[in-house]
């Protein structure tokens, strides 16, 4: 990989996500030498891919090179390197360019879209959890209108314009709110000679309420609030299967639609070598102690979502958010630094901040320790934390200039084919095609 021998501890960071960067910052210009790996050469904003998927913001504006965040760092070399091994008894990586050793470890690899073994839906739903993901998921859209425009069948194009959303979380609950604001606000004027007043949102809930990590005020005001965008919210429906045409479920319910976003679940994305059973607990996250050590591997770290620190107050792991992903990085960082100067690490308390959505224009919900509020004020409250979060002066400044646009003219105007969709089989085994 050509990276230099120095005289510095080594610290590998696989992952450039909010942990990775969080921590990296923290061990900027001092006594270590820094390799971060990340398969991608940018950093990803990913709670506003539904924007992306919608049009309502081009994919460069929630996305910022990593070279440039430690650019003015010298103990820091970034690879765009995808790790595929870890080779704990010789501390070495394997990668797709090449073999790095380590010293110090530190995974913060994220989470990925967790089917839960099936195969079938996997194969024909619609994920979103990378930029190239949400790309797919807007040039599908799109195509399907396109598509629904030169059919003449009937129920093929109630299907093409049938959307089935699965799973009530943030991502499910704001990406149906501006799926109902195309269908208002733009499918008219861009389709005049369409029925668009037949385009269906459908929001599926295994559970009995949406947005349930979040006060019950909050799962019952988004709920009201997608009702009167006009989305089908179906609550204690469980999606068994999808054959790219006919969404099927646990009870009697079924959907013909040519589009399922899968939104209903996440796993750890762990690594070969670090995947032994008694190193993950549910979801594949790994077990780590207050410290973020990976227990029973020295000089091995997890920060993130793939990190599962059971406390008493969170007996299953922080939430998988950005917020824990950040304050872990953080304090790893500062942790390590204590380490290497023999001093003793502190625990990880996690400050927890609250938890908000969004539904739509003026309509939010948010969630704060002792304070819930919703509408127009929780709205701009919403906007005013992912702007202030978002990496890089020129991205606030895109978003915010879109925002107020996209506010104003009612519009969004990213609903470009720039590539058009094309399902990828290249994963899966021969006779799963
Ligand atoms: C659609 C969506 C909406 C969300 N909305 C919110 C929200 O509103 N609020 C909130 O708090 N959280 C939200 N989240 C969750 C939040 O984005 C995650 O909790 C957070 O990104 C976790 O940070 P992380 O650093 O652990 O992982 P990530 O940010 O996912 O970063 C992981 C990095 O590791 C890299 N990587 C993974 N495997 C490898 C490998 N083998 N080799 C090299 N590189 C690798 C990836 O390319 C990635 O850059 C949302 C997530 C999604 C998908």
């Amino acid at each position: 990989m050509n990276i230099p021998k120095s005289s510095y501890p080594r610290i590998v960071i696989i992952g450039g996500g909010f942990a990775g960067i969080a921590l990296a910052k923290k061990l900027s210009n001092k006594e270590v030498q820094v390799v971060l790996l990340d398969k991608h050469n940018y950093h990803t904003f990913q709670p506003l891919l539904y924007q992306v998927s919608t049009g309502g913001l081009e994919p460069d504006s929630i996305a910022y090179p990593i070279r440039k965040i430690l650019k003015d760092y010298p103990n820091f070399f970034f690879r765009l390197a995808e790790v595929q091994q870890v080779v704990y008894a010789d501390k070495t990586l394997i990668t797709n360019i090449g073999t790095l050793h380590f010293d110090y470890l530190v995974l913060a690899t994220g989470s990925e879209t967790n089917f839960f073994g099936n195969t079938e839906l996997q194969k024909n739903s619609m994920a979103m959890k990378t930029i190239p993901q949400s790309l797919n998921l807007r040039s599908l859209i799109l195509e399907n209108f396109e598509q629904a425009l030169l059919t003449d069948e009937y129920h093929e194009r109630d299907a093409l314009m049938n959307f089935v959303i699965v799973g009530g979380g943030p991502t499910g609950v704001e990406l149906a709110g501006a799926l109902a604001e195309i269908k208002k606000g733009i499918l008219p004027k861009d389709y005049p000679d369409l029925d668009t007043r037949r385009v269906q949102i459908n929001l599926i809930q295994s559970g009995d309420r949406i947005l349930k990590e979040m006060s019950e005020k909050a799962s019952q005001k988004a709920e009201d609030f997608l009702e009167s965008l006009g989305v089908q919210i179906w609550k204690n429906v469980r999606v068994t299967h999808y054959d790219g045409k006919t969404v099927s479920t646990k009870s009697d319910v079924t959907f013909e639609s040519a589009t399922l976003v899968w939104a209903a679940g996440v796993k750890a994305a762990s690594i070969k070598g670090l995947d032994a059973e008694d190193l993950l607990t549910a979801g594949n996250r790994m077990k780590v102690n207050e410290f973020n050590q990976v227990e029973g591997l020295e000089g091995v770290f997890a920060i993130g979502d793939v990190a599962c620190m059971q406390t008493e107050d969170s007996p299953r792991g922080h939430a998988m958010m950005a917020q824990p992903a950040m304050q872990q990085g953080r304090h790893l960082g500062d942790n390590l630094l204590r380490f290497l100067e023999n001093k003793p690490m502190r625990p990880f308390a996690y400050k927890d901040k609250g938890s908000m959505a969004t539904v739509g224009r003026n309509k939010a919900v948010v969630d704060m320790k002792n304070m819930h509020f919703q509408g127009i004020f929780a709205w701009f409250v919403w906007m005013f934390v992912h702007l202030f979060f978002l990496i890089g002066f020129r991205n606030r400044m895109v978003v915010f200039v879109n925002w107020v646009y996209n506010y104003i003219r009612f519009d969004r105007e990213a609903r470009l084919i720039i590539r058009p969709y094309q399902r990828d089989y290249s994963q899966f085994k021969e006779e799963d095609k």
